[in-house]
């Protein structure tokens, strides 16, 4: 018989989903699902990097339609994925917002109208594509408190930031830190497998374990296996699912 635990889940998330990371993400979830990891959260970009609406590209919507239809889940990632520099952005906001995201830090210090604006732009595109997001997780994971405020007043059930995730429906914040590689630079890279290996040794006992994979994380074969060998491991005793579904079942206990 088939173990279903029920408490101790694990949240695979692939970010920067777009027309131009479709073929990477197909690769990802291909090896995934090899696995066993058969539902994951998808973060949509509305129009990556001004390269053209999702809603303007026929067979990228067919395709992630049918990835809803197999049970992954799409969730609204920004809307260009690029914050613009300020003239007035002093050396800890540059430290941020260049040296930590590389310029994509969109919705980290926007003000409430303009996210609500670029927020109600991505649910259009969404719309047409007739898919409704449960959740709202910001580019980088950075999400000032106006914008936040805007992508409460939205509607939006939950969002997640590097270490929590957040249940607008029931104000719960849970803790959990992500997996996340970063593979800009070769540094990067080695410090990245050294970090990830010594968080999962210690997120390995909580309830809910969550591995952020970018597309560029599978062109370095590094990263490509350990993200793999990690997943096989949680997958022992955890069940793949989305954030969605993991926040339901959250929801609904006593
Ligand atoms: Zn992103």
């Amino acid at each position: 018989m088939q173990k279903t635990p029920t408490d101790r889940a694990l949240v695979a998330s692939i970010h920067d989903v777009s027309p131009s990371t479709r073929l990477q993400t197909d690769r990802i979830l291909e090896d995934l699902g090899k696995l066993g990891c058969a539902k994951t959260s998808l973060l949509v970009i509305p129009d990556h990097h001004r390269r053209g609406r999702i809603s303007a590209d026929a067979g990228f919507c067919d395709w992630l339609k049918a990835r809803l239809a197999e049970g992954h889940e799409a969730v609204l990632h920004g809307y260009f994925h690029l914050r613009g520099q300020k003239a007035e952005d002093g050396l800890a906001k540059k430290l941020v917002t260049q040296s930590y995201t590389a310029g994509e830090g969109e919705f980290f210090d926007l003000p409430r109208e303009e996210a609500a604006r670029l927020l109600q732009d991505g649910l259009n595109e969404f719309a047409a594509l007739e898919i409704v997001p449960k959740g709202f997780i910001a580019p980088a994971w950075l999400l000032g408190r106006e914008a936040e405020q805007a992508v409460r007043e939205a509607g939006f059930g939950y969002t997640t930031r590097i270490a929590t995730v957040v249940d607008f429906q029931t104000g719960t914040t849970h803790q959990s830190r992500s997996l996340v590689w970063s593979v800009r630079a070769r540094w990067r890279r080695v410090c990245s497998l050294a970090w990830n290996r010594t968080l999962f040794l210690a997120t390995k006992s909580s309830p809910l374990l969550r591995i952020g994979i970018h597309p560029p994380d599978w062109d370095h074969r590094a990263i490509w296996s350990q993200i793999l060998s990690l997943t096989r491991a949680v997958l022992a005793d955890r069940e793949a699912m989305t954030y969605q579904q993991w926040l339901l079942r959250q929801r609904s206990r006593p």
